[in-house]
């Protein structure tokens, strides 16, 4: 199926990782051009080096002065925005009990504040073009998953975002979509998963809980689905939240 994305220019936000590298690498198949915006300089950079059609712009997304800048780069050196991927997002265990005020509201910044700033100045752009926007959520925003009060908040946030500007855009065709990943192997997830005492065994216990197949979803099979929701394919779907999770968040618990 020709998506139809050839050439189209997509900001990717933490594209140099996990998921985002993924969407990254479906879109350079369908002929697009990811411009990842990340503050991994160095898997950014390489990155580039492995595929000289993508760009690559270091900053902190939490800085909404260096969002403008770099949306206004990319409009500057590329000609056009077509798309938006929200995807950088970072589950720091700011709990109730095991945070505080300020953290709380550094963690809002470091996983929802962003999604607004990029798509505030992406916004001109993606009238122009009649683009469309995927955020990338989570289920922990349906479930809950104790413990991680910030997180929990920014990715509900971005659910009701989502929303929110689906309807605010309606006037321009913009599309906004969210897609909720439950369980998938990233250096991000790596990293939590190392904080049990039993790494191995946590990561068995998980799966045995997925429905289908009993594994975890892999960042393609979440990129597929955001990249198809950016396609024209997809040209009278907006406000919606895919779960992409193998079942995990919507099946009966007792099968
Ligand atoms: P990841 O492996 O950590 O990759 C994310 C990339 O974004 C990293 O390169 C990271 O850089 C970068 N990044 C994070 N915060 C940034 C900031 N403030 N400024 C610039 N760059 C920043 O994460 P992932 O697992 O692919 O997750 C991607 C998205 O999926 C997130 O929104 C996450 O919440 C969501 N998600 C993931 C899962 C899962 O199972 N993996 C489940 C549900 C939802 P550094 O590494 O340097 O921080």
């Amino acid at each position: 199926m020709n998506l139809h994305l050839k050439d189209k220019v997509v900001i990717v936000s933490g594209g140099a990782k996990g998921i985002g590298k993924a969407i990254c690498i479906q879109l350079l198949e369908e002929q697009a051009i990811p411009v990842l915006l990340d503050k991994d300089e160095a898997a950014g950079k390489s990155f580039v080096k492995q595929f000289p059609r993508s760009h690559f712009i270091s900053l902190d997304l939490t800085d909404p002065v260096a969002c403008k800048k770099s949306i206004e780069k990319t409009e500057k050196k590329l000609g056009q925005i077509n798309a938006l991927v929200n995807n950088a997002g970072f589950n720091d265990g700011i709990g109730l009990a095991k945070g505080n005020p300020q953290k709380f509201v550094q963690s809002l910044n470091n996983s929802a504040g962003h999604y607004y700033f990029l798509a505030h100045y992406c916004l001109p752009f993606l009238k122009q073009s009649k683009g469309n926007i995927v955020n990338i959520a989570s289920k922990v925003a349906i479930t809950g998953q104790g413990n991680t009060s910030g997180y929990a908040a920014a990715k509900g946030a971005i659910l009701s975002l989502t929303r929110e500007w689906a309807v605010e855009l309606l006037p321009f065709s913009i599309r906004v979509n969210a897609v909720l990943p439950a369980e998938v192997w990233t250096p991000l997830y790596e990293s939590w998963i190392k904080s049990f005492p039993d790494p191995k065994e946590k990561k068995r216990e998980i799966e045995s809980k997925i429905p289908l197949e009993n594994r975890m979803t892999s960042s393609e099979e979440i990129a597929n689905m955001v990249v198809f929701l950016l396609s024209d394919r997809c040209s009278h779907v907006t406000g919606q939240w895919m779960s992409v999770d193998g079942g995990y968040v919507h099946l009966d618990r007792a099968i």
